[in-house]
């Protein structure tokens, strides 16, 4: 009898999961409670794997040799609760992939700038020639580019939810950029998102290497207590490190022993800004000049990498004032991180759904940098409590048109339009992404 390996969840990873079982000969069975998207139905109907949408039925899925579930699915649902308690191992995709592929890989995680880390360290290994793939949340499914297996390297982009169900993959290079309060809708305790953050970690030995920030206080303290064998390789912006990456004023620098490295990349240089994009790249330069990348292949990568839809982007400058779409901000952490680059007094969008937000962190830049609040959300109270005291005036707007004529109303030439709501989309919006082009398509309309 084939092995039954049964999926949840048919979008990229579930898709690509299925791909692979049905490629080494399993008995294959998806199952999705939602509406499976075209384009994944038709790789399932392509490949004669049998599936269903709308519901989950017990009698064909608690069979399962093995359960790959979605990370979109918590792991409190009764059904796979039923398949734990039943002693089925419920895996992620990651998981699945990683065990048939010889790949170097390289996990990248942290709160905030994974996805930016991730295309930046990918962007610096194919500038070198290197066969690399992406993959994690950005990307084809690992699982579904294994099955070619025409890469040598995979950077992988790894939320907390996929390293829940990660349990033997082990990542030469492991990337933990940042930790900061988030999802706590889904994990017991804040502790409990730490360790989870920290299982990238969990199969490493003293050959592979720890990339990690030693300014994040939650890494620093959770790695005091539970040591780790991989070589570690801190990165700070606040103090020097003997092995990894700092800075001073004007550069960052890398040391390494191992193979023995020296380099050295002004700030100035690099084509994503803020304190927050240094430490994505210092990171990113780790690993790249640890794998042995030429100085000069590292510096010019660094030098043309284009950043990424909605992360900071610089959209087009209006009667001289300049608009910046930074609707990925869906957190307090990445709005402080937006606000503290931000060089001109800044009109401030934000607002949405509110995930129990704390904003007492960005009082003090709001109160250096922000003269106008447009609260762009259904419910703004929690902004006003915040923030009333510390600006000129507060204004609360139901559409990206409203913001962004609000907006072109109240800016002065020299200052900046910075939409970074710290706060999820859906009360308005279909997606961070829908609310990015919106904005981004009114501002080019005015
Ligand atoms: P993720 O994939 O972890 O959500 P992104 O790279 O998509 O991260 O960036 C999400 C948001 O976080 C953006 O608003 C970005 O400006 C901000 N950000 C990026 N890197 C960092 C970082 N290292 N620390 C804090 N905020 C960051």
């Amino acid at each position: 009898m084939p092995r039954r390996t049964v999926i949840l969840g048919a979008g990229e990873s579930g898709t690509g999961a299925a791909l692979l079982a049905k490629h080494l000969g399993h008995d294959v069975f998806v199952s999705d409670k939602g509406t499976i998207k075209d384009k994944y139905a038709l790789d399932l109907k392509d490949n004669n794997i049998a599936y269903e949408q709308g519901l989950h039925s017990e009698e064909l899925i608690l069979n399962a040799d093995e359960v790959i579930l979605s990370p979109g699915i918590p792991l409190t649902v009764p059904l796979v609760k039923q398949l734990k308690k039943n002693g089925v191992p419920v895996i992620s995709e990651i998981e699945f992939g990683a065990r048939h592929t010889e790949a170097m890989l390289i996990g990248i995680t942290g709160t905030n700038g994974k996805t930016t880390t991730t295309l930046l360290t990918h962007h610096l290994l194919q500038s070198a020639g290197i066969k690399v793939g992406l993959a994690g949340n950005v990307g084809h499914s690992l699982a579904r580019q294994v099955i070619d297996n025409q890469f040598t390297h995979y950077v992988i982009e790894l939320s907390s939810f996929q390293l829940d169900l990660i349990f033997e993959t082990k990542f030469h290079y492991a990337i933990l950029l940042n930790i900061t309060p988030d999802h706590l809708d889904r994990y017991p305790s804040y502790q409990h998102y730490i360790a989870s953050k920290f299982r990238i970690t969990q199969n490493q030995n003293e050959n592979d290497y720890f990339i990690y920030c030693e300014d994040s206080e939650p890494v620093a303290n959770y790695l005091t207590e539970h040591p780790t064998n991989a070589h570690k390789l801190p990165f700070s912006i606040n103090h020097t490190v003997d092995e990894g990456a700092w800075t001073d004023e004007l550069a960052f620098h890398i040391n390494l022993y191992q193979p023995k490295i020296k380099f050295k990349m002004d700030l100035n240089q690099l084509t994503i800004s803020g304190k927050h994009n240094t430490y994505n790249s210092m990171a990113a330069s780790i690993v790249a000049n640890s794998l042995l990348i030429r100085n000069d292949v590292i510096r010019e990568s660094l030098m043309d990498f284009k950043n990424i839809e909605h992360r900071l982007e610089f959209v087009t400058a209006v009667k001289g004032v300049d608009y910046i779409n930074d609707s990925k901000a869906t957190n307090v952490n990445s709005a402080w991180y937006a606000l503290e680059s931000m060089k001109k007094p800044v009109v401030w969008i934000a607002g949405g759904i509110d995930k129990g937000n704390d904003y007492s962190s960005l009082v003090p830049l709001v109160k250096e940098k922000v003269r106008i609040l447009i609260c762009l959300g259904k419910n703004n109270i929690a902004l006003h409590q915040a923030f009333s005291k510390h600006v000129d005036m507060i204004i609360n707007v139901t559409s990206a048109k409203e913001a962004v004529q609000v907006a072109n109303g109240m800016a002065f030439k020299t200052e900046v339009v910075l939409l970074s709501p710290a706060c999820a989309s859906f009360d308005l919006f279909e997606s961070y992404e829908d609310r990015g082009r919106q904005f981004k398509y009114e501002v080019r309309n005015l």
